[in-house]
């Protein structure tokens, strides 16, 4: 009996503690409840005062180069703003202007954010709207940093453009406008412009397919191999016929912009004469035969059809050796 009245004590007790647990989590349940906000209690909590580097804020002096804005002045793009106060921990006040000069497509160019600095540390109070947007904007920045991003005119430098594609960033965008009627299709993973930054880079670099999807995080090497090949097609088709080639010139534009009159005296030729001169480190010519190292064989058919008799040396196309004759023939052209 007296172990039932025990037993049953015990039980009660457990319950009661049971019974307290479950109020504690309620009310910490409610307290915090209590404790979140809504979005107009945000904007009316108190504020908190930072200091911070800010850069010239005018309407007359410009705040990346400081000097004082020739001309219509220009604001700043918020996206910029961001980008800079996340990167270079300097904040460009709302409604500062700039020269025109440090813009392109109204936005920030390299070379002008790389000279931004800050003119002075300014105590600025922020409401929790504001650090609760700039949390969220410096994640949104974080996450969309690719390691290369070609799209984004100001994540690449000058001289990283030029090391990868051996093009600086102005040569790079005209070759860009050049090929943008090509319907190149613009995906998530690849954009005509890193496209084309594969192709430029395998050719300058050699890099495998392999190390590039890794370099400009595609999915894999098939992806670059597919990217590499319609930015090959693009620039056969609108770049290399206007730049390169016989057929990229008329007589007229050779006569008229490549002919100097030095040559033209002393070849004897009148003003409609046009003076040719082939470079002679690879071409020589002797009597009536033109001889040409092996980086001529695909004008061999051209030079047939011209009527040239042509030597060049001769290629192995899979033997192990050359013949007695083409070696011999061989010496004899390269000599
Ligand atoms: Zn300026």
């Amino acid at each position: 009996m007296i172990r039932l009245k025990i037993w049953i004590s015990a039980l009660i007790l457990f319950q009661q503690i049971n019974l307290t647990k479950d109020l504690t989590v309620t009310e910490d349940y409610q307290q915090y409840d209590k404790g979140s906000q809504t979005v107009a209690e945000i904007f009316e909590s108190p504020c908190i005062t930072l200091s911070m580097n800010c850069t010239i804020s005018s309407h007359t002096i410009c705040y990346v180069c400081r000097s004082h804005i020739d001309g219509s002045s220009m604001t700043i793009a918020a996206e910029d703003r961001d980008m800079i106060f996340v990167t270079k921990n300097v904040m460009i006040r709302e409604g500062s202007r700039c020269c025109r000069k440090h813009l392109e497509d109204h936005r920030l160019m390299p070379a002008s954010i790389n000279i931004i600095k800050p003119h002075k540390i300014e105590i600025i109070s922020l409401k929790a709207g504001d650090v609760q947007m700039l949390i969220n904007k410096s994640q949104i920045l974080y996450n969309q940093k690719k390691r290369l991003d070609f799209d984004d005119c100001n994540a690449i430098s000058d001289d990283e453009y030029y090391n990868l594609t051996s093009l600086n960033k102005g040569q790079f965008d005209s070759l860009i406008k050049e090929i943008a009627a090509f319907p190149i299709r613009n995906t998530a993973v690849r954009s005509i412009r890193t496209a084309v930054v594969c192709l430029l880079c395998k050719l300058r670099l050699g890099l495998s397919n392999t190390i590039l999807a890794l370099l400009f995080e595609s999915p894999d090497k098939r992806a670059v191999s597919r990217a590499i090949g319609t930015a090959r097609k693009a620039i056969m088709k609108d770049f290399v016929p206007y730049h390169l080639g016989i057929s990229h010139i008329t007589r007229r534009q050779i006569i008229d912009n490549h002919t100097t009159t030095i040559a033209r005296e002393l070849m004897g030729g009148g003003n409609d004469t046009l003076v040719l001169v082939i470079d002679g480190t690879y071409i020589y010519i002797q009597k009536d035969v033109v001889v040409v190292d092996r980086g001529f064989r695909d004008c061999l058919g051209v030079m047939y059809s011209l009527g040239l008799d042509v030597a060049m040396p001769p290629f192995l196309d899979g033997q192990k050796q050359f013949s007695t004759a083409q070696a011999n023939r061989s010496r004899c052209i390269t000599k």
